[in-house]
């Protein structure tokens, strides 16, 4: 699922994720400790960085600020992204656009594939808070404008897993601890605009996508959708303008009769590829 980008030269350049402090955005990660632990133990090599804009988290030259608001949005709802270690390290990030957009403390990422009370006991916790809600699409889960429930009273928490389809389902099933909070997913119509990273369905949306939907509904707000979504469109066209390609999902290639790969002769993967037609959870 892996996008390559064509004639992107500038835009391809991502800021070391080590360099940037996230204003907003508090990544733990024990893997990371023990990694940079041994990182102390090299030599200094001094490089020169691209400057960085310590907002965005983009390459100065294509800061998306002027698309974000001038304030952070006011909500009371707290986002956990949980995150694949390889997203990231991915080129085109949304994660740190969606800190950005919101008041310090609210956005808090986990770095990792799996967590556990004894190393993640601030994730366990919101796990086990029975205020707390896990975006996660399944048969058992209830779609979120469903739920009768008034969100605005009392502050709530959301935990998104950040990560491409298939990371996010491993890391789903393997953490008992995402098994504790009421699984909730979006019913919404909104096919992805972020075209630039193939998605697997149509309906498949990026981190910040899924973020934009569920805090409007939480915080009963459309504008916040709006709003979010604003530095997301930017760096769509921003990219499709250097000359990124458009990547649709593999569902709408296929729909259109636009997949030119040669089908898999593998009935395995030819079957994941017709549920996919027939548009079916896998
Ligand atoms: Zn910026």
């Amino acid at each position: 699922m892996d996008t390559i980008l064509q004639g992107v030269t500038d835009l391809s350049i991502d800021p070391d994720p080590s360099s940037v402090e996230h204003r907003h955005c508090q990544t733990t990660s024990v893997e990371e400790e023990d990694i940079s632990r041994g990182l102390l133990e090299l030599p200094i090599e001094i490089c020169e960085r691209r400057p960085t804009c310590l907002r965005c988290c983009r390459p100065e030259k294509v800061c998306l600020c002027p698309f974000l608001p001038a304030h952070p949005l006011d909500v009371s709802t707290c986002l956990y992204i949980v995150q694949h270690p390889a997203e990231e390290s991915r080129v085109l990030r949304t994660v740190p656009l969606l800190a950005a957009c919101l008041p310090p403390g609210k956005c808090k990422v986990f770095v990792g594939r799996r967590f556990n009370k004894e190393r993640n006991a601030e994730l366990a916790a919101v796990c086990q808070n029975s205020r707390t809600l896990l975006l996660y699409p399944g048969a058992e889960a209830q779609n979120l404008q469903d739920l009768n429930e008034d969100f605005t009273g009392e502050e709530r928490n959301v935990i998104i897993i950040d990560g491409t389809w298939s990371q996010a389902k491993d890391m789903f099933l393997r953490n008992s601890l995402f098994h504790l909070p009421k699984q909730v997913q979006l019913n919404s119509t909104l096919s992805s605009q972020y075209v630039i990273r193939t998605q697997p369905t149509n309906m498949c949306l990026s981190t910040l996508e899924c973020a934009a939907i569920t805090l409007s509904i939480m915080e009963k707000n459309p504008t916040i959708q709006e709003v979010l979504l604003k530095p997301l469109q930017a760096l769509c066209s921003f990219q499709l303008q250097h000359g990124a390609q458009v990547h649709h999902s593999k569902e709408h290639l296929l729909k259109y009769g636009l997949y030119d790969k040669p089908l898999p002769k593998n009935k395995r993967k030819m079957r994941r590829i017709q549920k996919l037609i027939t548009n079916q959870k896998i």
